[in-house]
């Protein structure tokens, strides 16, 4: 991998390596930009093929960081941590989150860490104690706790916006939506959306979250492999990347695609061609942004209300975005795309 090469196509930017002999530690930092502030993004703790795809990894997620905290418009910019995770479970898990700890420490507060894939809050304190710049407390510890209540709220907001925008209505009362995973985040949206009055349809490959959401809210359960193709208002992808891609989009049965998942379409040309179907995405960076506003508040003095108040202007940012997509008859994520270089350059 020519990895000067990798930095100018993401536009990058720095990288940073971390090796500890000692505690087993190989960690990449990627700060996409600090135009705005400094980044901001949480630390995956996974197993990489090669060093390249841990590499790359963390490069295109802090990427999409930036574009994140941008539309949010949060005073940060986008970065991510990825920690390589070692074979087997031969080692000190404290120790290496220690170690890290001391590699973020080292810059300076370029970039902030927080909790991600296969980390943890108790990770994050171990962290904690050899840097002061991470963020993402439980509640208990005055911190702002789990994110997914507030990413839900957030996408909830960007589904009323979409209906607003595509069909005119100011209330989700009897609009139909098929929740295609319903774990952290869409198990809240379900209750964001059963609470206004919407018809759900859920699926789940883990059956039990979906019958206990069935007997809770009412909602339909489908089958796994059908869920795109459910007739309804609003598809919401809660559960994987790609969901959006050459097999669902010609299946799809929706007015909109809005929902939490990240990097929901596979390729660009699935986005072109939802858009030649009439189908209104959400652009997924700025609909799932809750749980980013949320953790980021803690930066300044950790406040709910606040938090809330932020995530609820979501609304305004999806509703800028489709109204601008259908002043000049672009895609909404391009157009999405356009106002995060805007807000960048203004902050240069
Ligand atoms: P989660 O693991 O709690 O939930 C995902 C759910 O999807 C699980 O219940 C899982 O069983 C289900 N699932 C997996 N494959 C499926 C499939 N093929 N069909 C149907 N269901 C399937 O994760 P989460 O925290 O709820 O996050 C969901 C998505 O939202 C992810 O893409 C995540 O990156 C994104 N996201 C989450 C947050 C957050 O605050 N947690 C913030 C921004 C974006």
């Amino acid at each position: 991998m020519e990895v000067f090469d990798q930095l100018d196509r993401h536009g990058y930017g720095e990288l940073h390596l971390s090796l500890d002999r000692a505690t087993g530690l190989r960690a990449i930092v990627a700060i996409h930009d600090v135009r705005l502030g400094p980044a901001l993004g949480g630390c995956r703790f996974v197993s990489y093929p090669d060093e390249p795809a841990a590499i790359i990894d963390a490069m295109r997620l802090a990427r999409a960081m930036t574009a994140k905290a941008a539309l949010a418009r949060l005073p940060h910019g986008g970065g991510k941590a990825v920690i390589m995770r070692p074979e087997g479970d031969d080692f000190d898990r404290a120790a290496l989150f220690q170690s890290f700890g001391r590699f973020v420490d080292t810059l300076g507060g370029r970039y902030l860490t927080t909790e991600d894939s296969g980390t943890s809050t108790g990770d994050i304190a171990e962290v904690r104690k050899h840097t002061r710049h991470a963020c993402g407390f439980t509640g208990e510890a005055g911190g702002s706790g789990d994110p997914s209540p507030l990413t839900a709220l957030g996408v909830c907001r960007g589904i009323e916006a979409c209906v607003k925008h595509r069909l005119g209505r100011d209330s989700l009362q009897g609009l139909r939506v098929a929740v295609q995973g319903v774990g952290n985040v869409g198990g809240h949206l379900c209750r964001e959306l059963a609470s206004r009055g919407a018809k759900l349809v859920i699926a789940d490959v883990h059956a039990q979250r979906c019958a206990d959401l069935s007997e809770a809210l009412g909602a339909e359960i489908a089958e796994v492999s059908a869920i795109h193709r459910v007739e309804c208002d609003v598809f919401a992808p809660c559960a994987l990347g790609g969901a959006i891609n050459a097999r669902s989009v010609p299946e799809l049965r929706c007015a909109i695609v809005a929902g939490a998942a990240n990097n929901q379409l596979e390729s660009d040309a699935d986005g072109q061609a939802l858009a030649e179907r009439g189908i209104l995405l959400a652009p997924d960076y700025a609909i799932n942004a809750g749980g980013l506003i949320n953790v980021a508040l803690e930066v300044s003095g950790y406040d709910p209300d606040r938090a809330r108040e932020r995530t609820l202007a979501i609304y305004d940012t999806i509703l800028e975005i489709c109204e601008r997509a259908d002043q000049v008859g672009e895609r909404p994520d391009r157009i999405a795309d356009a106002m995060v270089a805007e807000i960048l350059a203004a902050a240069a």
